[in-house]
Formats: structure tokens, C-alpha cells, sequence
């Protein structure tokens, strides 16, 4: 039995053409600030980024009669437009099986511990809505024949809650908010970068005034890098997150994301030692996730040396063909690397031996063509010597092909479609790859309605940090769609964002720009370039899913001189476009600063092995093995419990990291809604919880 599906409906859901933005409203005036002729844009709402967070909010601020504008540095560019994995995936809780008890959803998000356990259930709980309004809006989720809808298990999900429209399920769903972005006539500005946050008032009182951006279509020769003033009380920050941080990343081209961007406007960052790496394909060709039916398919693995010769490494670490096979398999299921599962030779054991044979200077390839090679003494590969988990799953698939490439044109044709695309035809040839870093769950602190420290300004999508140690896969997704709802839906409510601003902000744009310009200085020895190489090298190096303490340590002292360096003497440009890069690098460069503290700051007290990184210790409880014997360089720290109840929190103080530490919010499983006592609160307001912002 083979899936056959005709190629026009595989080429619909493998290319997705986005749809064609309207002109630019022009700006409100044109202001001489600090020397240069600057356009004025006025709103009731700025939304930073046209991922699916940020269209999500932008749609339902409109909805709810606000005065919303989308500005973004590339509108189809960012996460949700250009990547994926085989298998976009949403949580779903609708269907009338498991998975729709919400409580046992919300566990299982914040699961890997230093979570919120409000944000777990926001998020589980509004994720049906999500997958309706998104249904609504025609996103082409899966159905059976009665409407239920289709769903398969992916990682730290061990009930089965994902679904996906194929390859490109987040293009899809950009593709849909865009359409009714466009539809609802919400303002959107393109190449439209925002470099700098506008603040007014002091401690808790701190409130967003507006924010510069370079445009590319504001340059002229009385404002040659296009600085633009936007006067906004209120911004959502939907940038995405930092994929230039590291140089192995999965990412695709251009995400900065806006970490570097809040610190500087004193907005607090959490959990930034938590991450996801993984194995794929690099941005440098195409990048893309290896998960699912990639792994599931159980292609041979080996690497390549300087010298052309070829190696089944794989073998040095599994016992027996059947655990090399059946692991190479989970991979589909427990993407992410997790230290523990190096353990009792588990599955991140396949990205362990990746790593070192990358870091060996050795290139990974791996070929559909060919089943996995035996370890040397046991028996050959076989579909009926595999574990019995994966014999099972395999069995219900009907991929019981000889061959790799047949079970996965049999498990997901669009997977080598999608390929195709790209000139990799992995029918014909080896997919070389590594392991990457793929995605940031920590970021911008936010309380439940997406609110920051800083009055008037939100954070949702990857922006925000509101994921934990571990997220079941497609919950990044979900958690955009969720907080981009609840932040609007807040905005809405406090009346906030119903009129574009009017407010004379000149002084505070004035200085600003100043100190925008300033650190700009064309004869900088320190370029956009320069900064790249050393920020993601050292991010790689010292801080993926190996860590120990002298080189955190070592890295962190490094990245604190290249700041200091960049406060001395600024970031060269020579044209507007290399500005606009000059800033996103040196907010990146600060990024990486406070990354690297975080990480610093959690593994000298004591912190150990979760989620993303293990932290190497030769003192460390847990050893991993591999056939030849245990890998003593790899013995690494047992997680500490206390850690999973809190956050480490970050903060820019002056030119310092500050950096503490606060307790998970917590959660009362047993309490319960009364409809006649709590419906007063949602009539009048009290739900939103606005005194804070007044
Ligand atoms: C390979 C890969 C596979 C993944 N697979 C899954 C999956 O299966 N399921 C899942 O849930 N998640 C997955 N993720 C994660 C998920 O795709 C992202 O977390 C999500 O798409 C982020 O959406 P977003 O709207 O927050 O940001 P993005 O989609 O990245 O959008 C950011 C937007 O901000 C703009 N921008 C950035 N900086 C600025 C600025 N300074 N000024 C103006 N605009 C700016 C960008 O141009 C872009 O429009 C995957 C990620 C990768 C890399």
C-alpha cells in the first residue's frame, strides 16, 4: 500500500505563495529630530513582526476596532514563513479522545519544569479556540470523514496531540492571518526594522512611548539610514527568535529576534539557558528539522573524513543493530536533544555521536538509499528485529518497504518533495546534516495576558519566554497563536489602543536617535561581519548542547569585552543597509551576553543537565555509555529538582547584567469556575486584571 496522492495537491501544500501586501499609508508628518528629516507614523498599537504571532494579534486587535499597524523587517521572511519541520504541529484537545482534558494538557507542557503553570493552562486550554478560529480562517488542518480532527504523537507528547497540514503548516497559517490582515485593511509597513524602544517615567511606572525604525523606503539625503518615529503607546513585540545567535542553527537566514532590542529598554528576559537543538539541515543550505517520518523512515546514518573515507560511527555507541535502528527511529518523536536521553543508550546518544563527529571536522550524511549497516558482529538490519514500539508504529503505518526512501514516499511523499524544491533530490543522494540550534524558549517575561515589565509593551510567539525546559513539539506554535489572542484581547480592553496616539514625544525621539546614531560610526573597526563570526562561534562552541563551567565562564568573560569594545567604539556602516545590520548585531551581541550569564549564573549554583544542554562534570552523577565502553568525557550533572520551580530572570542594569531568580506562578488544579459568581468579572473588566496599567 502506497499514499497516493496526485502531485498538483502535493505541490499546493509544498508551495505556498503568500499574497501581495497594499500600499503603505504615508506618515502622519515629517519631524527634523536630532539633524535628520524623520517620517512620523502614529498608532494606536505597533505589532513588531509578521510571523503567525504577530498577524494573530494584529487580526484581533482589528477585529476588536483598534487602531493596529504591522511593522516588519521582512513580511513573509522570520520562522513561521520560511522553516518547519516534516511536520508542523498544533496542539489539538477537541477531539473525543485523549487529549482533551485540558489540566492533563497543561502537564504536559510544563512537564520539563521552570514553567508557569497559568501559562501552561492558558495555553492548553485556549488551543481549541486556536485550531477553530485558524479552521475558520481556512487554514487546511486534517480531517476524518466526521470531522474529528487527525493527529499523530510528536516530541514530549506522549498522548498524541499534534497535527500538521504538511511541510509547511506555519507558511499556511501566515498565509491565512495575512489574507484577513489584509482583508480587515490593518496598516502594514515592510523593511521596516525596529531598532529602538521609546520609554517614559521611572520603576514601576516605566511605560512604552513609541520606537524608532530604519526603513528602507524612508531613505533619503536628509535622512540617509531612514530612521522612522513611531508613537504608540502600546507595541507588541512578535519579532521571533534570535536564530543568528548561533552558527550551527536551523533557522533560517536573518532572525534577530528582539531580546537585545528589550534589554536595552530595561524589559526583563527569562529562562534564556533553555533552547532546543536538534539534528537538520543548515540555513546555509536549506534548513529544515530531520524529525518524523525523516528518522522514521530509518535511513543509514555515517560520516565522511577529510580523506573521503566513510564511517559507521553509530556502531561505536549502540549494542546491537536493533537499538541503533529502533533509536535512529525515536528521533522522529524525541527530536530535541535531552542529556538523559543519552542515558541507558537512548536516543540523544544519536546526536551525541553526531556532535563529535562534526566537531572531529567529519561531514554527516544520511542516506535513503540504504538501510542502516549492522553492528559489527550482530545481525544485519531487519523490520522484523526492531524494538517493539517502533515494529508496532511502523506495522500500523504499512511501511513495511525494503528500502528507506520507500517508506518514506510510502509515510509522507512531501517530504521528498520538499527537498526537491531546493535541488536535494534525497531519492537519488546522501542529505548531509548536523545538529543545530533550533529554537529559544525562553525570552521576554510576560504574565498571562503576554504583559512585560515595562507598561504597554507585550510579547508573544518566540519573542516571548513562556515555554520551559521542554515543549512538546508544535506547542511554540500554539503559544503564539494563544498569547497573540490574549494580548490583543487585553489591549482591547483597556481601551488603550482604540486612537492613534497624539502625544508630542520630541525630547524623548530626539534622544533616542542621538543615541541610536552614536554607536553607529563608520570608522569602527568592529563590522556587522566581524561580530557575526565571533558572536555564533562562541555561542556554538561554548554554549550548545555540551556545556561545562570554565568554558560558559571562559565565554562569558569574552562576550562581556566584545560589548564593552562595542560601547568604546561603536558598529561600522558605509550604506543604510549595513546600519540597520550594525544594530541588529550589536543588540545580539548583548543577547549573547545575557544568554551567557543566564547560563553562567544557573550552572555555578549547582545547576545540572535539562532540556538542551548537558553540563559536563567530572564529578557529574550520570555517565553515559556507549559500546566501547563509558564516555567519561561526557559524564555530566544530574538536573537539581529546585530548579524545575523557578526562573532565572535578566536583566540590563546600566552596561551590567543583572540577573535573579523568582518562583514559577503557580496553578490550583482543583479550583473551579461558578458561572453566576465569575461572570461579573468579564462583564466588567475585572478578568483583565488593568489596574496594574493604569
Ligand atoms: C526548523 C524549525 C522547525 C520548527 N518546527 C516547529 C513545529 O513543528 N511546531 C512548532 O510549534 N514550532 C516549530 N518551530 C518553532 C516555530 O516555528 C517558531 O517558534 C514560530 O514560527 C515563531 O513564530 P513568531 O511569529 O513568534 O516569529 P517568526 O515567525 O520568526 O516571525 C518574526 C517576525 O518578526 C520580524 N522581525 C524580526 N525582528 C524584527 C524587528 N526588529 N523589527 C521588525 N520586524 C522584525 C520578522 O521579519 C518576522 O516577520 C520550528 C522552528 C524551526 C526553526
Amino acid at each position: 500500500m502506497t499514499i497516493d496522492v496526485p502531485q498538483d495537491i502535493l505541490d499546493a501544500l509544498t508551495d505556498v505563495d503568500m499574497p501581495r501586501l497594499p500600499p503603505e499609508a504615508a506618515p502622519s508628518e515629517v519631524s527634523r529630530l536630532a539633524c535628520v528629516e524623520v517620517p512620523v507614523y502614529r498608532a494606536g498599537c505597533v505589532v513588531v513582526g509578521s510571523g503567525a504571532a504577530g498577524l494573530r494579534a494584529a487580526v484581533e486587535m482589528k477585529r476588536r476596532g483598534d487602531d493596529v499597524v504591522i511593522v516588519s523587517q521582512s513580511a513573509w521572511g522570520g520562522t513561521s514563513a520560511c522553516s518547519g519541520s516534516d511536520k508542523q504541529t498544533l496542539h489539538t484537545a477537541n477531539t473525543a479522545d485523549q487529549g482533551d482534558n485540558y489540566k492533563a494538557m497543561a502537564r504536559a507542557i510544563r512537564s520539563g519544569g521552570a514553567m508557569d503553570e497559568d501559562t501552561a493552562y492558558v495555553e492548553a486550554v485556549g488551543s481549541s479556540r486556536m485550531m477553530a478560529s485558524l479552521q475558520f480562517l481556512g487554514l487546511p488542518l486534517p480531517q476524518d470523514p466526521l470531522g474529528g480532527t487527525l493527529r499523530y504523537q510528536t516530541d514530549h507528547d506522549e498522548v498524541g496531540r499534534a497535527t500538521s497540514c504538511g511541510p509547511r503548516t506555519s507558511r499556511l497559517m501566515v498565509k491565512v492571518l495575512a489574507e484577513e490582515v489584509i482583508r480587515l485593511g490593518v496598516p502594514f509597513y515592510n523593511q521596516t526594522t525596529a531598532v529602538k524602544i521609546l520609554t517614559e517615567g521611572d520603576g514601576a511606572g516605566r511605560h512604552v512611548v513609541g520606537m524608532l525604525a530604519m526603513r528602507a523606503g524612508d531613505r533619503t539625503e536628509e535622512n540617509p539610514l531612514g530612521i522612522a518615529l513611531l508613537v504608540s503607546d502600546v507595541i507588541v513585540l512578535a519579532a521571533g527568535g534570535p536564530g543568528e545567535l548561533y552558527r550551527d542553527s536551523v533557522y533560517p537566514n536573518g532572525c534577530f529576534g528582539s531580546l537585545g532590542l528589550a534589554l536595552e529598554a530595561g524589559v526583563e528576559l527569562v529562562n534564556l539557558t533553555e533552547s532546543q537543538f536538534g539534528i537538520g539541515t543548515r540555513r546555509e543550505g536549506f534548513p529544515w528539522n530531520l524529525s518524523g517520518t525523516y528518522v522514521q523512515a530509518i535511513p543509514h546514518i555515517y560520516s565522511v573524513d577529510a580523506e573521503g573515507a566513510e564511517h559507521h560511527f553509530l556502531a561505536e555507541y549502540y549494542r546491537s543493530t536493533q537499538e541503533l535502528a529502533s533509536n535512529v527511529f525515536r528521533k522522529g518523536y524525541q527530536w530535541p536533544f535531552h542529556a538523559t536521553r543519552m542515558l541507558d543508550f537512548g536516543s540523544s546518544l544519536v546526536d551525541l555521536a553526531i556532535y563529535r563527529e562534526t566537531a572531529a571536522g567529519r561531514r554527516v550524511f544520511m542516506d535513503f538509499n540504504r538501510n542502516p549497516l549492522p553492528v559489527p558482529g550482530d545481525l544485519p538490519f531487519g523490520l522484523e528485529r526492531l524494538d517493539e514500539d517502533v515494529r508496532a508504529y511502523l506495522g500500523n503505518a504499512g511501511a513495511s518497504q525494503a528500502m528507506p526512501i520507500d517508506r518514506l514516499k510510502h509515510m509522507n511523499p512531501l517530504s521528498i518533495e520538499l527537498y526537491r524544491r531546493y535541488k536535494i533530490d534525497i531519492a537519488e543522494e546522501p542529505l548531509e546534516f548536523a545538529v543545530n540550534n533550533q529554537h529559544m524558549n525562553g525570552g521576554i517575561m510576560v504574565d498571562t495576558w503576554g504583559r512585560s515589565n515595562i507598561g504597554g509593551c507585550y510579547a508573544i510567539g518566540e519573542a516571548a519566554g513562556t515555554h520551559g525546559v521542554t515543549r512538546p513539539g508544535g506547542a511554540a506554535l500554539n503559544a503564539g497563536q494563544v498569547f497573540g489572542t490574549r494580548a490583543a484581547e487585553h489591549i482591547s480592553a483597556s481601551g488603550r489602543a482604540k486612537r492613534a496616539a497624539a502625544e508630542d514625544i520630541t525630547a524623548i525621539a530626539e534622544a533616542g536617535i542621538g543615541s541610536l546614531l552614536a554607536a553607529l560610526r563608520a570608522e569602527s573597526p568592529l563590522t556587522a561581519k566581524s561580530l557575526r563570526t565571533e558572536i555564533q562561534a562562541r555561542m556554538s562552541e561554548k554554549a550548545g548542547i555540551l556545556c561545562d563551567q570554565e568554558s560558559v565562564g571562559g565565554a562569558l568573560i569574552e562576550a562581556r569585552k566584545l560589548n564593552a569594545e562595542i560601547r568604546k567604539k561603536g558598529v561600522a556602516y558605509s550604506r543604510g543597509a549595513e546600519a540597520v545590520r550594525g544594530v541588529q548585531w550589536r543588540h545580539m551581541a548583548l543577547a549573547s551576553e545575557a544568554v551567557l550569564s543566564a547560563l553562567d549564573f544557573f550552572i555555578r549554583n549547582g545547576g545540572g543537565s535539562r532540556g538542551a544542554r548537558a553540563i559536563c562534570d567530572g564529578q557529574g552523577e550520570s555517565l553515559p555509555l556507549a559500546r566501547a565502553g563509558p564516555l567519561q568525557d561526557y559524564r555530566f550533572r544530574k538536573e537539581r529538582p529546585a530548579h524545575r520551580e523557578e526562573q532565572i530572570v535578566v536583566r540590563l542594569d546600566g552596561d551590567q547584567i543583572g540577573l535573579s531568580t523568582r518562583a514559577n506562578r503557580t496553578f490550583d488544579e482543583k479550583a473551579r469556575s461558578f458561572f453566576e459568581r465569575d461572570w461579573p468579572a468579564w462583564l466588567t473588566g475585572r478578568t483583565y486584571d488593568l489596574a496594574r496599567d493604569k
